[in-house]
């Protein structure tokens, strides 16, 4: 199979064969069109898999018609969550990368930094945000995180962040999304509670494994 196979928008297609991938890993083959479809997905993989871009790019793919053109006002579409500082950074370099050839705005928030600038950029208006749990809450408590608007919500790492005490913030942020979100959830390993997790907050779900 060849990226071309997975008829992804042209601009995403430029930005993959400018970065050398010409073809899918297993975990991008199995879940890019499970997710373009539309339907929640479970993915066992790990890092070093390709499983940022396997939600990534269907991500983009399905945002970049909404938020059009540069002009049009910026709401959070997509909310991914993940463990630590490092994976968001990393996390959000991919949505940047790979959506270069479009409008979309990718932000990052984490905590144990100011949260002044990350504030900012909120404001400034942002289509992606990625994020680790605890500065989320805060930030929403806040009032200056609004996800009426969310289309896609990924939970990466689930069990790094059932391992780092995070599981009960992270069901406090599936709470406050819309129900007819589509959910993503990606973990290296199913213990029984990231099952539980899978079984309480995503609907019919496919199952990726690799
Ligand atoms: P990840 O598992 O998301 O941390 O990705 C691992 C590495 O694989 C990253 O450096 C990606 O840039 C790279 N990568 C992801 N997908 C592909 C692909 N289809 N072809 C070549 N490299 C890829």
């Amino acid at each position: 199979m060849t990226f071309q196979d997975l008829h992804l928008l042209r601009n995403i297609q430029e930005a993959l064969a400018e970065e050398g991938y010409t073809q899918p890993t297993p975990i991008q083959e199995k879940a890019i069109p499970v997710i373009l479809k539309g339907d929640d997905l479970v993915g066992c993989a790990q890092t070093g898999t390709g499983k940022t871009a396997a939600f990534a790019i269907p991500i983009i793919h399905q945002i970049h018609p909404i938020v059009g053109s540069a002009k049009k006002r910026k709401l959070i579409r997509a909310l991914i969550i993940t463990p630590t500082r490092e994976l968001a950074i990393q996390i959000q370099e991919s949505f940047a990368t790979y959506g270069r050839y479009t409008n979309i705005v990718s932000s990052v928030l984490f905590g144990g930094v100011n949260q002044v600038p990350q504030v900012d950029q909120l404001k400034r208006g942002v289509d992606v945000l990625i994020a680790t749990p605890g500065r989320l809450l805060d930030l929403h408590k806040q009032g200056h995180v609004n996800l009426d608007h969310l289309h896609h919500l990924v939970l990466d790492e689930a069990d790094l962040m059932l391992d780092m005490g995070f599981i009960n913030d992270v069901k406090k942020i599936v709470k406050l999304t819309p129900d007819n979100r589509q959910t993503l959830l990606f973990s290296a390993t199913m213990p029984l509670p990231i099952r539980e997790l899978a079984e309480q907050f995503l609907t019919q779900p496919q199952y990726v494994t690799v």
